[in-house]
């Protein structure tokens, strides 16, 4: 079990997840996609693990479902040097299914560490999984989307991943529902500030 305290920096940490080959995961894919986004951002988005693009490129949310996000993301006004994005899981699931239990267990320390180190404001979960990791295993999505809770004194909450929002068009509007919710609470803290 490794010491993540160990890791004091950002810089530390990623050089370290890199290197990364705790779970089956890292044989399947090209590389150890960690984030894209601001790590000094007030905002962070968790997802669940990289597709093809993201493989690719090195980077979370770049392919359609990350083109969505950032639409979402501009109609809620959350500025992009004020978000951080990343997943529950750094490498490729193969043909883009989701992490299993022990690959998101073996994958859990390094986004415990980021978010100690990122300390964001706020935590939005993308989808079930991000849910069931950081809020409750018994989260289900469809019912619990846009309630929120603490994450270790954060707040946070979860709505549908936009990969879903892709396959069905009519889960447009609970995700603008919880991004409105969202927008106001973001802008809430902007003014408490
Ligand atoms: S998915 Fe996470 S735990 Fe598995 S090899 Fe990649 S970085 Fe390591």
């Amino acid at each position: 079990m490794l010491d993540m305290l160990q890791y004091k920096d950002l810089d530390s940490l990623y050089a370290a997840n890199l290197e990364c080959r705790a779970c089956g995961l890292r044989q399947g894919c090209k590389q150890v996609v960690i984030s894209r986004g601001n790590p000094a951002g007030r905002v962070m988005l968790v997802g669940e693990g990289p597709g093809s693009q993201e493989d690719e490129q090195g980077k979370p949310f770049v392919g359609p479902a990350g083109q969505l996000l950032d639409k979402i993301l501009a109609a809620a006004e959350l500025p992009p040097e004020d978000v951080y994005i990343t997943n529950v899981v750094k490498c490729r699931p193969p043909g883009n299914r989701l992490p299993k239990a022990d690959e998101t267990r073996s994958c859990l320390p390094w986004l415990e560490r980021q978010i100690e180190l990122i300390a964001p404001r706020l935590i939005v979960c993308l989808g079930a999984l991000a849910g069931q990791t950081l809020i409750s295993p018994d989260l289900r999505i469809t019912r619990d989307r846009g309630t929120w809770s603490k994450y270790r004194g954060i707040d946070i909450t979860a709505t549908f991943h936009p990969a879903a929002l892709l396959r069905d068009p009519n889960l447009k509007r609970p995700v603008w529902e919880d991004f409105k919710v969202i927008r106001d609470f973001y802008k809430r803290m902007l003014r408490e500030e």
